[in-house]
């Protein structure tokens, strides 16, 4: 069984851009007797990779999307401007620290900046390692520009192969042109469905890969969640979205589910940190550090490997059960 490191299903590349760096420092080699958040230690220079949220919607929409993307609407993109400030101001806090990108989604071809922003991320962090992880869907419409600046970037890509029928041949013979390698990662399905229909076209396609899973919702709000800085696999996978930084994945996209299905999961000034708001770059390393409030909400990381719940692969029916 393959295992799955990453969201977005596009799984497995998390030790690519750095992140399980983080999870390293963040993780103790026993249990601290800890139960207060603001007591857990401060790990210095922990903040050095992040991932990058281009757009908070997406073109595919499939179940228990781990970044609620189908709850999402028309989203919410980054824009170049916005990047660059936030960029900037983290190169002026730390000169010297070099940072591991990965740009996601939602579906990150979604953002009509995504050029510049990648080209700027080669300007200010050249020499950083870089994942990018999309669901292909648009990848055979992408231009000159796009193909030469993934490889100007030495960047990582990563493709999720979802079991629907789009043609992937074109963009192959894209990359395989300009020397890119792709990384695919496989959810397994036994079922091959149409793109446009949603409906299933091959019953036996038995495709082998990781098991789709869902990360579930507690909407009590009643989890440990000093516990869940101890114990939680995907504490630490940074994530930058808003001009914000968030702890998790979850944090950093539950808004759309909590706006979709309005229930009241608040987000508090102790689960961000705005980067134009910041004076040291300590802060952030200090943020990184300790437990987040909004972990309450959530009951299971999404992983199977880790225990989360098997859901089969389809596409979404906006239904609360496929997060809950
Ligand atoms: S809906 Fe989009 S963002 Fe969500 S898992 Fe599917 S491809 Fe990834
Ligand atoms: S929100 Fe869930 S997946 Fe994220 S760090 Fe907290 S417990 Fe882990």
């Amino acid at each position: 069984m393959k295992r799955r490191d990453f969201i977005c299903g596009a799984a497995c590349f998390l030790a690519g851009i750095g992140l399980s760096e983080i999870r390293n420092k963040l993780q103790f080699s026993k249990k601290p007797i800890i139960t207060k958040a603001e007591d857990y230690p401060y790990i210095e220079d922990v903040f050095t990779a992040f991932t990058v949220s281009l757009a908070t919607h997406c073109n595919l929409n499939c179940k228990g999307c781990d970044t609620y993307s189908p709850l999402a609407g028309e989203g919410e993109v980054v824009t170049i401007e916005q990047f660059t400030k936030d960029l900037i101001k983290l190169k002026e806090l730390a000169p010297n620290r070099e940072f591991n990108f990965a740009f996601l989604g939602g579906e990150p071809l979604l953002n009509p900046d995504v050029i510049p922003i990648l080209k700027l991320k080669n300007k200010l962090f050249p020499n950083s390692n870089s994942d990018f992880l999309t669901n292909g869907l648009l990848l055979n419409k992408m231009n000159d520009d796009f193909w030469q600046t993934i490889k100007d970037s030495n960047i990582n890509l990563c493709i999720t192969k979802y079991p629907i029928n789009i043609d992937r041949t074109v963009y192959e013979k894209k990359a395989q042109q300009y020397g890119i390698e792709i990384n695919y990662a496989i959810p397994e399905s036994k079922k091959l469905f149409d793109i446009n229909t949603h409906k299933v076209i091959a019953e036996n396609y038995n495709q082998e890969g990781f098991p789709w899973s869902k990360n579930i919702i507690d909407l009590t709000g009643s989890q440990d969640y000093v516990e869940k800085r101890y114990n939680c696999p995907h504490g630490g996978i940074i994530h930058y979205c808003r001009g914000n930084i968030y702890y998790c994945y979850v944090h950093a996209y539950i808004k759309s589910f909590i706006d979709y299905f309005k229930v009241n999961i608040p987000i508090t000034k102790d689960d961000y940190i705005k980067i134009e708001d910041a004076k040291d770059i300590s802060e952030f390393d200090k943020f990184i550090s300790t437990p987040k409030p909004l972990c309450r909400f959530c009951k299971q990381c999404h992983n199977i490997c880790y225990g989360g719940n098997p859901l089969e692969w389809d596409f979404s029916k906006r239904e609360i059960t496929e997060w809950t």
